[in-house]
């Protein structure tokens, strides 16, 4: 039976038959990915689902949060947590002090340090489904959520029952006010053709920006060696954009010992990984890499776009 509003809810993608004709006439080239062993899944999944209970937001976001002076982040905590100058001093010593951490004892330590108020955003990545195994050892209740667009990929969202299956960890899918046809309709058509950078800030900014609300503390699952931009990323750093502290565990990982991990405790990872899709967004924006290409490449390709604006601070 398919459940409205659930993964197997295709009806949700308003042009699935357009994805469904992309992924019948895609032919990619798969690259260094085709060499990695086939992962068999865990079989014995968790019962133990996590009882943390969710912050004080409403699943939806308006898209007219981004222009409010409403208090963010950690400025609405209780208590609130400043970016003041002793506050971003001892966040740099702890910062240099865990460069040589393990990211297990990273996660440790942020949810040590900020409890409840820690969080995580995830899409799923291998980065992501890496952090996922490791809180699934050391903090199952940690309140993840995923930024749900309207645009993913099926394989993405099918991932988010499979890490409650396995890790106990139910990932919640947040998402915009309008639905994806309220919003092309709006808009007179699809955004992301016209305008990604509004597209992204409204389906993804804006979403992120409530859901932190009141917390201390996100982590990313970014690597600084998957673009110029991700290069400077402290392991832990304040994150203006959402006034919140960030925690990078993988920050100083690279890509192979990402896989090597996956491969070594069997997490799962999406299938679209096998077919070239070497750095994974909504499916308009996403495609298959080339040999040779970056591993970001495949996103916004040919638009001048990086970064949703999600890891950058301007
Ligand atoms: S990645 Fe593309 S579809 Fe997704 S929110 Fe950004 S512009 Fe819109």
């Amino acid at each position: 039976m398919i459940r409205s509003g659930s993964c197997l809810d295709f009806r949700r993608f308003t042009n699935f038959p357009n994805l469904l004709m992309r992924f019948a006439t895609h032919k990619s080239p798969r690259p260094f990915l085709n060499n990695l062993p086939k992962l068999s899944l865990i079989t014995s999944p968790k019962s133990i689902l996590s009882e943390r209970p969710r912050p004080l937001h409403d699943n939806a976001s308006s898209e007219s949060d981004s222009s409010s002076n409403e208090l963010i982040g950690s400025q609405a905590a209780n208590p609130p947590l400043l970016p003041q100058p002793e506050v971003l001093a001892e966040l740099a010593e702890h910062s240099q002090r865990l460069e040589t951490a393990t990211p297990e004892e990273i996660l440790e330590w942020a949810i040590d340090r900020y409890g409840d108020k820690f969080t995580m955003a995830t899409a799923f990545g291998p980065e992501g489904m890496t952090i996922l195994e490791m809180l699934s050892r050391i903090s199952p209740k940690t309140w993840v959520f995923n930024l749900d667009t309207g645009y993913q990929f099926p394989e993405t969202l099918a991932l988010r029952d499979k890490v409650a299956e396995l890790y106990g960890i139910e990932v919640e899918l947040l998402r915009p006010e309008l639905t994806v046809f309220a919003y092309e309709k709006l808009h007179n058509g699809p955004l992301y053709k016209s305008n990604p950078t509004q597209c992204c800030g409204d389906r993804k900014l804006t979403v992120l920006k409530k859901a932190a609300k009141g917390m201390h503390a996100w982590a990313s699952a970014i690597r600084r060696d998957q673009s110029p931009d991700r290069s400077v990323a402290p392991i832990i750093g304040w994150d203006k954009k959402f006034h919140l502290v960030k925690i990078s565990p993988l920050a100083n990982w690279t890509k192979t010992q990402v896989w090597n991990r996956i491969v070594q405790s069997n997490i799962p990872y999406n299938p679209l990984h096998d077919s070239g899709y070497t750095s994974i967004g909504c499916w308009p924006c996403t495609r298959a890499v080339g040999l040779g290409e970056d591993e970001r490449a495949g996103r916004w390709s040919g638009t001048g776009k990086t970064e949703c604006g999600l890891h950058t601070q301007e």
